[in-house]
């Protein structure tokens, strides 16, 4: 299962993960952004980017809850956390044991048994030897760079260090390791770290636990770590960091980097893919600038502000003198590395040729390379397709096109004459049952004014009073029609347009009927009168009363009268 999470309600497919993840592990899915587990290096970058927020990370802590309950429980915090909590390391502490831990350490401790792992291999090879602290970067070699393999670090991260160090030394004891990191969530479950971290968690998750529980950190007493480690072992999470802890010396050498960033990373394994450089030691984080900018922390600081509260943190004297023995513990650092590059299909040019006619792109002009659908060209996208991880209806202007389309044969087919003019009355379209009603020459409409065929009042009045008619009744002596239009104008577009309808026969239909009311009616009241005449005449004979029958026969006017209304 991916560890990044996508909820399907608020993915808009707007393509900008596809766009933005550089190891092109995201595949649109009927308009879904799914995470391709296989390619994923759990960079986090799609989590960060996403505007409507519909990629996350699968939810830890009600795991945590529960080791928290029924374990004793070491907290190993990732050496970013200065940059984080507005606190006190010693609040953090206390902080952290009122959740339930039973101690904490600083994963640098872990750092400084790799620090010393680095500085040896260094001596020892004579190839590049690539960093492996950042499991991103572990990931990226192993799927994506695979030929790399042999220059990656043959060793732990910091992180299992630390936890197999804890777990040397105490028995029974469960480690959770806090961190800005995603792709150390995954880090755990891998063969080579089995068993060390029970479970890990983001800085973002452990402030959410804190407002949860109604932790106030800043308002605590301060406690102590239980050890801690050498000071530059602290600056890990920064450029840098890993070099200055393992004493290697940099500066302008090109045979020591520091690289950080997925674009920079991939960049430089490639230059050394090429023999294009021949570096000694690459530090390399996948996340720019470093752990401090890892997608696990939210933060309004600048990365150099980061930068400079870890700097000043590890720089800080201990005040305490429980700093951990390296010496006194061994463990084994050693690690393998698995090829997990997926082969991927690869089309041929007809069949590339192919997928690109389907979204109208018959020759090398129609490929406009514009970027809309999260690729960088017509043809990366066409072999995505072929790959399963693209759609054809992710091109946008082939989509645009097939919706002006779709909204031509709409107006070329409707029953009603549709006239658009532009602001200065020209017309810009008139469709076929336009050209039925008032086109009576045959002549190309558009680009005329539209007086030339009806009265322009109502478009007008439209255009400058800023309003909608609707279904106005209106008689076109000139051919005979009475329609009903609604005219309403497109202020950003300075157009207006008008939807006309030939109500001719139904009007004069009402026209026939109205008349054969009003004879009918005129009938009734020579009938009426003539009735009330004899009636008047019966009852004078009889000696009755005819108001009964006038009253019946008023009525019977009435009705048809009101009825002719
Ligand atoms: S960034 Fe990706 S997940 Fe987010 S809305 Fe756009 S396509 Fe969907
Ligand atoms: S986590 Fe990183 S690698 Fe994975 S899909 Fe997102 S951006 Fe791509
Ligand atoms: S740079 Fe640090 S936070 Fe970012 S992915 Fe690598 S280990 Fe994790």
């Amino acid at each position: 299962m991916s560890l990044i999470t996508l909820s399907e309600s608020e993915c808009k497919d707007c393509y900008r993960c596809v766009r933005d993840c550089s190891v092109k592990a995201i595949k649109i899915n009927n308009g879904q952004a799914e995470v391709v587990k296989e390619k994923c290096i759990n960079c986090g970058h799609c989590i960060e980017i996403c505007p409507q927020n519909a990629k996350g990370v699968t939810n830890h802590l009600e795991k945590l809850k529960r080791l928290l309950k029924e374990e004793k429980v070491i907290a190993s915090i990732a050496p970013s956390f200065p940059a984080v909590f507005d606190c006190s390391p010693g609040q953090l502490i206390t902080a952290l044991k009122n959740l339930g831990f039973h101690d904490v350490e600083e994963t640098s401790i872990g750092a400084e048994v790799i620090a010393r792992e680095y500085k040896k291999l260094l001596e020892l090879e004579n190839k590049p030897l690539i960093s492996a602290c950042c499991p991103a970067v572990v990931s990226l070699v192993e799927k994506h760079y695979p030929d790399l393999i042999p220059y990656l670090s043959p060793t732990i991260s910091p992180m299992i260090a630390h936890a197999k160090l804890i777990k040397e030394i105490s028995k029974d004891i469960k480690v959770v390791f806090i961190g800005p990191c995603i792709a150390k969530i995954k880090e755990i479950d891998w063969e080579s770290s089995k068993g060390a971290v029970d479970l890990a968690i983001t800085f973002d998750e452990l402030k959410g636990l804190f407002s949860l529980e109604g932790i106030d950190y800043q308002s605590l007493d301060e406690d102590q770590f239980r050890s801690v480690s050498g000071n530059w072992s602290k600056a890990f999470p920064v450029e840098n960091g890993v070099l200055k802890a393992a004493d290697i010396s940099f500066g302008l050498s090109t045979e020591i980097l520091s690289i950080s960033g997925l674009a920079e990373c991939m960049k430089t394994f490639e230059d050394i893919l090429n023999d294009d450089i021949s570096p000694k030691f690459i530090e390399a984080m996948v996340c720019s600038g470093g752990c401090i900018n890892g997608p696990g922390i939210t933060s309004e600081l600048s990365i150099n502000s980061r930068k400079e509260r870890i700097i000043r943190y590890a720089q800080k004297e201990d005040t305490i003198d429980n700093k951990f023995d390296m010496d006194k513990f061994k463990i084994d650092t050693s690690r393998e590395y698995l090829n997990c590059k997926i082969e991927e299909k690869i089309p041929t040019e007809n069949q590339i040729r192919l997928i690109l006619s389907q979204t109208g792109k018959f020759s090398d002009k129609d490929e406009l390379d514009c970027g809309g659908c999260g690729y960088n060209s017509c043809r990366e996208k066409a072999i995505a397709i072929y790959q399963g991880l693209a759609e054809l209806k992710m091109c946008i202007p082939y989509m645009k096109g097939k919706m002006e389309s779709l909204a031509d044969i709409i107006v070329e087919s409707s029953p009603n004459a549709i006239i658009v003019v532009g602001k200065d009355m020209t017309i810009q379209k008139f469709n076929p049952k336009a050209d039925e009603l008032f086109n009576r020459n045959d002549e190309i409409a558009i680009g005329h004014k539209l007086y030339r065929y009806i009265d322009p009042k109502d478009y007008l009045d439209a255009w400058f009073n800023k309003k909608s008619i609707s279904q106005k009744k209106v008689e076109y002596k000139q051919y005979n029609l009475i329609c009903e239009q609604s005219v309403f104008p497109l202020i950003d577009y300075e157009l207006v347009i008008g939807i006309i309808t030939d109500v001719t026969e139904r009007e004069n239909h009402n026209e026939r009927v109205a008349k054969m009311k009003e004879t009918t009616l005129e009938k009734a009241n020579q009938v009426i009168h003539k009735q009330m005449k004899v009636a008047q005449e019966i009852a004078g004979l009889l000696g009755e009363s005819t108001s009964e029958t006038k009253a019946i026969l008023y009525e019977v006017r009435q009705l048809m009268q009101e009825e002719e209304r």
